[in-house]
């Protein structure tokens, strides 16, 4: 079964057992400080994680997955039921909604890190609370130390204000460049918001724009 990491880019994989990709350590892997910078470890630290009272109510972990090489790494709020059950990041309807999204910053979903701010879900999708993103946080900070993607796409309120530590307006945060940590960040509205409001299409199109110009 996948890891669900993965650390090739497929354009560079050639045929033949000696893969000059297997041979050198990756750029990542050569600056990774200590085992526990490994995405593959948190998640393991995440699979038993009791830190707060959504613990109880998962039936599965969503660490997140994906590239560990990223051009882009993709923050949502939390794990919905689909997500829950399977333990894959996005894999609802928000999912095959940003699925769609990715192709217009010219890349393929694999290529990228998508995560979340919490890694359980809450109950009845509820929002998740401040202690719990307080408890929950030094693992999404960790992973995006690990993957060092070169822009952060923040989905929605949940993940904007996490990351950016303010309680502004969605709408005053989306359309331009933050950073953190020195990494390039764009804000722009969840998936399943604008599959409920249309009128929301049209800034996330700018948005996508926005963060492609970044990359
Ligand atoms: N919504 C999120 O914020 N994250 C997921 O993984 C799925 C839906
Ligand atoms: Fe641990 Fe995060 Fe799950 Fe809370 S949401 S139990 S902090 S992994």
């Amino acid at each position: 079964m996948s890891s669900g990491f993965s650390r090739r880019r497929p354009e560079l994989i050639v045929a033949g057992p000696a893969r000059a990709e297997e041979k050198t350590q990756s750029r990542q892997e050569e600056q990774r400080a200590s085992p526990a910078d490994d995405p593959a470890v948190i998640a393991s630290e995440i699979a038993s994680c009791v830190k707060c009272g959504l613990c109880t109510g998962r039936k599965t972990t969503v660490p997140g997955e994906g590239s560990l090489e990223p051009p882009v790494m993709f923050v949502g709020e939390g794990p919905g039921e689909e997500e829950d059950r399977t333990g894959r990041p996005f894999v609802g309807a928000a999912g095959r909604y940003l699925d769609k999204w990715i192709p217009a910053i010219g890349l393929r979903r694999e290529e990228c890190f998508i995560a979340n701010v919490v890694k359980c879900r809450p109950p009845r999708n509820r929002e998740p609370h401040p202690e719990e993103i307080t408890a929950c946080l030094p693992y999404l900070q960790r992973q995006i130390r690990a993957v060092k993607p070169r822009a952060i796409c923040c989905l929605g309120r949940i993940a904007a204000h996490t990351l950016l530590q303010t309680t502004a307006s969605l709408g005053a945060l989306r359309g331009k460049a933050h950073t953190w940590q020195g990494i390039p960040l764009v804000v722009t509205y969840h998936p399943s918001a604008v599959l409920r409001d249309t009128s929301l299409r049209k800034p996330v199109w700018d948005d996508l724009k926005l963060l492609k110009t970044l990359l």
